[in-house]
């Protein structure tokens, strides 16, 4: 019973995967108020069933300061991280079917990119965010189909910061050592690229020669090769808060399925990238390394938006090496690759032309230009 309750499960979902339209997809999502932040002073005044979403101007009273947006779906304040899976986890299952799948969380730095992704700090399980969750369901589905396929699983973990690739879970001299493998069952305390379980050279892989990859068997194990990955996050001298916010950081999972029948084998692989903050820095404040770090920031993220605008049209030229972000994710947008961007929005007033801009970013890159659209209310 429980194996065709699985079987209805995976072709309710397949079917839902078929029908998402494109191959590009746009999910904004406001992030509640936090505790000191004055609730009374938002800027979207209103959210539609329909993925619509109307912001206003704080220092423009009337239409004129009013814009609608419209996207895949709109998650309100009240949202909940499993809500927000459940809209996720179609196209998280597609790996499993050979696809790729990158999953990016734009906004401002404090505007939910982390929460969304990962969850807050110490998160309980409820809390979990689309990583966890994705990987808990990989595994959990790869269990329930072990009588026909065998799943091998691999994870890579890199950060890209002022324009250079750094393998965060690496043993190069500067990094930390993985203190859990003594206890880890599953990870071996070498290049583990070497047992050709999954080599980096394979076309949906991450193109960073270079990134190790280690085979995990559980989400116990990613979430330790987690910990460990911003660990090493964190070893330049900016906090760690100030560094995630200023590097994107790219968590790989990489899945090869091989059919115990025919022993045909299919991969595929998810993307879960954690983009650098998006605010403009103002040119007269700030110069030396921080002034290098936005100009960076601002390059790559221009540049993934003109590939993943590209893609969503159709163009024969898609620009990817404009940045290194898109060099890294070449292989993995575009082509038979799905794509779900999650736009994070800081609902309060003073973040009012950080948040227009994201949204104009994301309008952007979902391919549905509404214009200068009035508001329909
Ligand atoms: P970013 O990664 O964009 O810099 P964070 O994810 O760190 O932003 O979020 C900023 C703060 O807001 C954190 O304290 C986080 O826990 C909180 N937060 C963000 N989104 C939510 C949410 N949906 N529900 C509750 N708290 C949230």
């Amino acid at each position: 019973e429980n194996y065709h309750a699985v079987l209805a499960e995976n072709r309710r979902l397949y079917n839902e995967i078929q029908e998402l339209k494109g191959n590009i997809r746009v999910y904004c999502r406001i992030r509640p108020f936090l505790p000191g932040e004055n609730r009374k002073q938002s800027t979207i005044d209103y959210i539609g069933e329909n993925g619509e979403l109307l912001i206003v101007n704080p220092s423009k009273p009337g239409k004129d300061g009013q814009r609608v947006f419209k996207f895949n779906k709109v998650f309100g304040s009240t949202a909940t991280q499993e809500q927000v899976f459940l809209d996720t986890q179609p196209l998280v299952r597609s790996v499993l079917d050979g696809y790729n799948v990158c999953i990016f969380a734009y906004g401002q730095t404090g505007s939910g990119k982390t929460y969304t992704m990962t969850g807050p700090e110490s998160a309980t399980e409820k809390e979990w965010g689309v990583n966890y969750r994705a990987l808990n369901d990989l595994f959990q589905i790869s269990r329930s189909r072990r009588d026909t396929y065998l799943y091998e699983v691999g994870v890579q973990m890199v950060e890209i910061y002022n324009e250079q690739v750094r393998d965060l879970l690496g043993h190069g001299s500067s990094q930390k050592k993985y203190p859990f493998l003594h206890n880890c069952r599953h990870c071996l305390p070498f290049n583990l690229r070497t047992l050709g379980i999954l080599t980096t050279s394979q076309p949906n892989g991450l193109a960073v020669p270079d990134a190790s990859m280690l085979p995990v068997k559980a989400t116990s194990d990613v979430l330790d090769l987690m910990q460990i990955g911003h660990g090493n996050r964190a070893v330049s001298a900016t906090t760690l808060n100030e560094r995630s916010s200023r590097s994107h950081s790219i968590l790989t999972v990489h899945v090869r399925g091989t059919d115990l029948k025919t022993g045909t084998t299919l991969r595929g692989s998810l993307h879960l990238v954690d983009l650098a903050g998006s605010e403009r820095v103002d040119r007269s404040e700030v110069t030396g390394d921080r002034l290098k770090e936005a100009q960076h920031i601002n390059k790559s993220l221009s540049a993934l938006g003109d590939v993943i605008f590209a893609l969503s049209q159709k163009n024969a030229h898609v620009p990817y090496r404009n940045s290194k972000l898109t060099q890294v994710l070449q292989s993995s947008l575009g082509g038979h690759a799905k794509t779900l961007m999650f736009v994070q929005i800081n609902p309060d007033t003073g973040s009012f032309s950080e948040s227009l801009s994201t949204l104009k970013f994301a309008e952007r890159v979902s391919g549905v230009e509404l214009g200068a659209a009035k508001s329909q209310k």
